[in-house]
C-alpha cells in the first residue's frame, strides 16, 4: 500500500503535479542526440541536471550514456554561461573529437536567458569548431513542455543541418519519433522489404542496444550520419511517425528545403501500421510484399483467436501522446476499453483526438493532457480497471489495487527487454499482445475457481 493516501474522491488542482507523468525536456533532447553517428549530448547548464539525464537514460536502455556539460556554478548563474560553453566547446573537440555537438540548454541556462545561436556564433568566429565538425542546439527549458517536447525540439535541429545540392536523392526521410531503438530497426527492416530506400533520423539502433563487444566505444557504429542528415533536403519526401515526436523537424524540411511530408501516427498495433506500410507501399509505387502480408495475417490471427479474453476489458494508460494515440487505437480495434488516459505532455490536440478514436466504444473515457499519475489513480479507484499500460512507475498503482500491468514506454526501469523486442509494426503488435494477454490470463488463471480453472485457454 505504498500509495495509500491517494484520496478517492478527485479534487481540481491547478497549481500542483504529484507523481508526474513526464519528465524533463534535456533528457529527450539527449536521447535524440545519441541517434546521430558520432555525436555527444552537451548540457549547457550545471552538473546535477547532466548527470540526473544521463542516468535517467542508462537506467532505461542499460547502456552508459556520454555527454558532456557546461559545469554552471554561481559565476556562470549570475554572469551567464558563454565563457563556460566556448571553453566546453574548445575542450570536447580536443578531448573526445565527436563529428557532432548536440548542446540543449536546462532550466537554469533558460532563466538567464542564455543565447545559443549567438554563442554558437562566437565559437566559430575564434575557430574553436574545426573543420568539418558540427555544433547543433535545441532550447530545451523543464518548465515548458516535457521530455516529449525535448526531443522534437533537437530532431527539429537536425533538420536544420540539411544542405540540399539540387538533385532528387531517391530516398525518404523517415523520422521514427521516441521509440526504441530496436523499433527503430524493425522500420529499417520494413522499409527494406518494400524497397524504399531511406533516410531514418534519428537513430538509436546499434548505439543503444549494442552487443557487449568486450571493447568501449565511446561513439558506437549506429547512428546517422552527418552525410544523411544534410542529404535529407534533396529528399523525395518526408514520413514523420506521430506528431508530437516528428512533425516539427518534417515541417521545417517542408517549409526550407519543400521536401513534402506526410505526419502519420506511431505505427504500433494493426491499423497504425496498416497506413505506415500504406504510405511505403504508395512512395515505393509496389504492391504489399507477400512477407509483410503474412506478418499482418499473423496478427489477425492472433487478435482472432483470442479476442473473448480481451473483449469488454477495461484499461487505464499513461505514457506520451504519440504512443498513447496508436495504443488506444490499437486497443479499441480489438473491443478492449482504455477509459483512464493521461499523459504528461501538454496539448488540447491530444485529448480531442483520444476522444474521437474512443467516440463509438459505448462508456465515458477520462482523459488528460498535462495531467499526473496521482489524478490516474484517483480514476481508477473510482472506476477500477482490468489492466494497466504504462511505464515504470505504475507499479505502485497496479500492487497498491492488485491490477494485471504491461510495462511499455518510457521509462522502464525493472525490467529487460524493451530495447531488444519490437512492439512496431505487425510483429510488434504480436508482442504487444503476447504482453497483453500474458497478464490478463495470469490473472484469470489466478483467479478462476477450481471448477473454471483450464488448461486450455
Ligand atoms: S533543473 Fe530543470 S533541466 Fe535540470 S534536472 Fe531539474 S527539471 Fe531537469
Amino acid at each position: 500500500m505504498l500509495l495509500r493516501h491517494t484520496p478517492t474522491e478527485i479534487t481540481e488542482r491547478t497549481a500542483l503535479t504529484i507523481n508526474p507523468a513526464k519528465t524533463c525536456q534535456p533528457i529527450g533532447a539527449m536521447y535524440a542526440a545519441l541517434g546521430v553517428h558520432g555525436c555527444l549530448p552537451h548540457s549547457h547548464g550545471s552538473q546535477g541536471c547532466c548527470a540526473y539525464h544521463r542516468s535517467a537514460l542508462t537506467r532505461h536502455y542499460k547502456e552508459p550514456i556520454s555527454a558532456t556539460t557546461s559545469s554552471f556554478t554561481e559565476g556562470a548563474s549570475v554572469f551567464g554561461g558563454q565563457a563556460n560553453m566556448l571553453q566546453a566547446i574548445n575542450n570536447i573537440f580536443t578531448v573526445y573529437n565527436p563529428e557532432v555537438i548536440a548542446i540543449h540548454t536546462t532550466c537554469l541556462s533558460e532563466t538567464i536567458g542564455d543565447d545559443l545561436p549567438q554563442m554558437k556564433k562566437k565559437a566559430h568566429a575564434e575557430g574553436t569548431i574545426p573543420e568539418g565538425k558540427y555544433v547543433i542546439s535545441a532550447s530545451t527549458p523543464s518548465y515548458a513542455g516535457s521530455h516529449v517536447t525535448g526531443f522534437s525540439n533537437m530532431v527539429k535541429s537536425m533538420a536544420e543541418m540539411a544542405e540540399p545540392k539540387g538533385k532528387k536523392n531517391g530516398k525518404v526521410n523517415i523520422i521514427p519519433g521516441w521509440v526504441e531503438p530496436c523499433d527503430m530497426e524493425e522500420i529499417k527492416r520494413l522499409t527494406a522489404i518494400i524497397g524504399v530506400k531511406t533516410i531514418l533520423f534519428p537513430d538509436t539502433s546499434g548505439v543503444l542496444n549494442g552487443p557487449l563487444s568486450g571493447e568501449y566505444k565511446m561513439f558506437p557504429d549506429g547512428g546517422t550520419t552527418v552525410a544523411e542528415l544534410q542529404s535529407t533536403g534533396d529528399s523525395l519526401g518526408t514520413l514523420a511517425l506521430g506528431e508530437w515526436c516528428s512533425a516539427d523537424a518534417a515541417r521545417t524540411l517542408d517549409t526550407k528545403h519543400k521536401v513534402p511530408c506526410s505526419i502519420l501516427d506511431m505505427p504500433f498495433g494493426l491499423m497504425a501500421t496498416d497506413r505506415f506500410i500504406d504510405a511505403l507501399r504508395t512512395i515505393a509505387g509496389v504492391t504489399i510484399p507477400e512477407e509483410i502480408a503474412y506478418e499482418r495475417g499473423q496478427l489477425v490471427d492472433m487478435i482472432s483467436d483470442m479476442h473473448q479474453y480481451l473483449y469488454g476489458k477495461k484499461v487505464a494508460l499513461v505514457g506520451d501522446p504519440d504512443q498513447l494515440i496508436a495504443m488506444t487505437e490499437f486497443l479499441v480495434s480489438m473491443d478492449m476499453k482504455p477509459i483512464h488516459i493521461v499523459t504528461g505532455t501538454p496539448g488540447n490536440k491530444f485529448e480531442k483526438r483520444i476522444k474521437e478514436i474512443t467516440k463509438d466504444m459505448g462508456c465515458e473515457v477520462n482523459v488528460r493532457a498535462k495531467g499526473d499519475m496521482f489524478l490516474l489513480h484517483q480514476w481508477i479507484k473510482n472506476e477500477p480497471v482490468d489492466l494497466i499500460i504504462g511505464n515504470t512507475y505504475c507499479k505502485y498503482i497496479a500492487r497498491d489495487e492488485d491490477i494485471p500491468y504491461v510495462r511499455w514506454g518510457f521509462p522502464i526501469l525493472d525490467r529487460q527487454g524493451h530495447q531488444y523486442f519490437p512492439t512496431v509494426g505487425y510483429k510488434g503488435g504480436l508482442r504487444l499482445l503476447e504482453k497483453i494477454l500474458g497478464v490478463l490470463l495470469d490473472r484469470k488463471d489466478r483467479d478462476d475457481s477450481e471448477t473454471k480453472f483450464e488448461l486450455v485457454l
